[in-house]
């Protein structure tokens, strides 16, 4: 049973006022509120346990090391990766895709190589890979999508070359909505003998995700997105391939020996994880991770799914609405325009109405430039938002769109 005002009573600011009038919070693509679970585990670990990590032997840091650990556990379980030596946790999707970027290039990449990403992905997997076209010499292949907004899959067939090194596509496009299907687009990868790596910074909050059953050699997302503390986030990666790769940041942590002659390097995944960790955040990420599961993916899924249908269907009404992004398999993201009202606009007054939503480009300006927009109003939903808020939505957009 979804009791969606249970919920909502776990986060305390789903209930303050902007402007004297109720929040009605549709950001949830950029970030998400964090829960009384969350951020008691956050206070408590402070007060009580907090000591540096894997280094003392002292009660606190056994203690803290063993919370840490035990959070590396949570996440496992949450993707379904194999080990824990596959869990890597880094400052959140950025740092994730930056470090595959950083040590493929380094172990794989040799001029004229080729990386395949999407017409439809976040700046986070567009620009890493850039650097690697001026750093290395590389080249970047891009998969159209259509107008509907779903990727090209005949087109990206085509884009396979014997210079194709790594495919890195979004699990869930920001803007569009669209749910990819990444088990194929692996599938596909791999019959080539290509890598794949998952951004799944709008996926972990929304559906189920199991990299085993994706198949994918890499998978990013970030705490924040998923209800969980920022600075946090994830990078599942394969163990040959984890193995395979050079260290990303040197320092401590991050070795086994060190002398003037010869350093060699931790066990996975903490070759990955030079300096001290944020092993109170991940503390928080595992409550956030634990939070979510207990209401069950799949019920936040069908949830979040019929509100996108209702509000989909209550914003087609509105008369010169145009929604951009139109896949069948869609998540809980709607981008929209309405007449020639600029995004700005509508955002600012929507806001005064006390309504959170994202305006502007979205960190996927070649997606804009593909839609030809220069950008779109977004709500994006949560496992907390209601039917009344998208009705306070639409009523908001209405009176914007009289106004104008
Ligand atoms: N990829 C996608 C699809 C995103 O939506 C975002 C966040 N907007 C990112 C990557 C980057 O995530 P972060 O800023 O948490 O690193």
């Amino acid at each position: 049973m979804y009791d969606i005002e249970k919920i909502r009573a776990d986060f305390p600011i789903l209930g303050r006022e902007v402007y004297g009038r109720p929040l009605v919070y549709l950001d949830n693509g950029a970030t998400t509120q964090k829960p009384r679970q969350v951020v008691d585990a956050l206070v408590n670990e402070y007060y009580s346990v907090n000591a540096n990590v894997h280094r003392g032997v002292h009660f606190l840091s056994q203690q803290a090391t063993q919370l840490h650990e035990a959070s590396r556990e949570t996440v496992r379980r949450f993707l379904n990766a194999r080990s824990t030596a596959e869990i890597v946790f880094t400052r959140g999707t950025t740092e994730s895709i930056n470090l595959v970027a950083s040590c493929f290039g380094e172990a794989v990449l040799k001029l004229g190589d080729e990386v395949i990403v999407s017409e439809m992905e976040h700046h986070s997997n567009i620009v890493p890979w850039q650097l690697l076209e001026q750093r290395r010499g590389i080249r970047l292949r891009v998969i159209p999508i259509t107008d509907a907004g779903e990727l090209r899959l005949d087109e990206y067939a085509r884009l396979f070359t014997d210079r194709t090194r790594l495919v890195s596509v979004t699990h869930v496009s920001n803007v569009l909505g669209t749910v990819n299907p990444v088990r194929e687009i692996t599938a596909m990868a791999h019959a080539h003998g290509v890598p794949v790596l998952i951004d799944g910074a709008q996926s972990a909050p929304h559906l189920a995700v199991d990299v085993q059953d994706i198949g994918c050699d890499f998978f990013a997302f970030s705490g924040h997105k998923v209800y969980g503390p920022t600075g946090i986030g994830v990078l599942y990666g394969r163990e040959e391939w984890l193995d395979r790769l050079p260290p990303y940041m040197g320092g401590g942590e991050m070795i086994r020996s060190v002398s003037f002659e010869k350093t060699t390097f931790n066990d996975l995944p903490f070759k990955f994880e030079a300096g001290t960790p944020d092993y109170v955040a991940s503390t928080g990420l595992a409550r956030a991770l634990d939070y979510v599961t207990a209401l069950g993916m799949d019920a936040i899924r069908a949830h979040e799914q019929e509100l996108t249908r209702y509000a989909t269907e209550r914003l087609r009404s509105i008369p010169g609405m145009r929604l951009i992004g139109e896949a069948p398999c869609k998540d809980a993201v709607i981008s929209f325009l309405v007449g020639d009202i600029h995004p700005l606009d509508m955002g600012t007054l929507l806001d005064r109405l006390g309504i959170a939503v994202r305006t502007g480009h979205h960190c996927a300006e070649p997606l804009m430039r593909r839609m030809g927009v220069e950008g779109t109003v977004r709500a994006s939903f949560g496992l907390y938002n209601t039917r009344e808020e998208v009705d306070v939505l639409v009523a908001g957009i209405d009176r914007v769109r009289k106004m104008f």
